[in-house]
């Protein structure tokens, strides 16, 4: 495997994974779907992070012909049964408004004591290889592999912090006094969700660089 498709637009993710897997001594080309032509993003709608991970690696696969990685990550809240989950950029509506979706979830949990906001960010990052006996051209799906990293942490009353996305402003990491949006990019790479899977999959290829055969099978 000298070369991974990352099923994604998003620049800073690419960077980020060219980053861990070189920090890992790992010489693999990470392409982004940018290098493709465009296809049409398939629908998000499994019930898990890991579901949504493997439909978008799965698409990138027919669409690219290479081993494709794809990552799913969210906001779990306990008091709200584990949502908003694989629902998390969508919370208050389609839009994808992130302001809205924090506030919506701070109103949820208004009633709620501080020692019960508990929640997690999670991640989940999919690698799906090409079934290159079946079909040669590389465009037919096969192994699956899955990593997770997860953060756990508390949801605050009211946003602190201006870097990040999403819900930082309101997730304050176990044994932190920050909130991951007054955090710097690499101090919140060092504990996030997105940072701990990235990592888990980078050794994993690693892994399967040199050990081929075995786990193949
Ligand atoms: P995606 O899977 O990376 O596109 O993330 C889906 C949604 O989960 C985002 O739109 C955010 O609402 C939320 N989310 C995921 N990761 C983070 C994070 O690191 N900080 C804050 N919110 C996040």
């Amino acid at each position: 495997m000298d070369r991974v498709v990352l099923a994604t637009n998003n620049a800073k993710k690419l960077v980020e994974l060219r980053r861990v897997l070189a920090d890992c001594g790992l010489d693999i080309e990470v392409c982004g779907l940018g290098d493709f032509e465009r296809y049409p993003e398939p629908a998000e709608d499994g019930r898990t992070f890991d579901a949504n991970a493997l439909i978008k690696a799965r698409a990138a696969v027919v669409h690219t012909g290479l081993p494709a990685l794809a990552d799913d990550s969210g906001l779990e809240v306990d008091v709200l049964n584990r949502m908003p989950g694989v629902r998390s950029s969508r919370w208050a509506g389609p839009a994808g408004d992130d302001a809205a979706n924090l506030q919506l979830v701070l109103d949820q949990i208004d009633d709620v004591p501080d020692a019960a906001r508990t929640g997690r960010f999670v991640c989940a990052m999919a690698l799906v290889l090409p079934d290159l006996e079946a079909d040669p051209s590389g465009r037919t799906p096969g192994q699956e592999f899955l990593q997770r990293g997860e953060v756990e942490g508390h949801i605050i009353r009211a946003p602190r912090g201006d870097n990040g996305f999403g819900y930082d402003p309101i997730f304050q990491p176990l044994g932190e006094q920050r909130t991951t949006a007054e955090m710097s990019p690499a101090q919140k790479d060092a504990i996030s969700h997105r940072g701990r899977a990235v990592r888990a999959m980078a050794t994993f290829i690693k892994g399967l660089r040199e050990h081929p055969v075995t786990l193949a099978h």
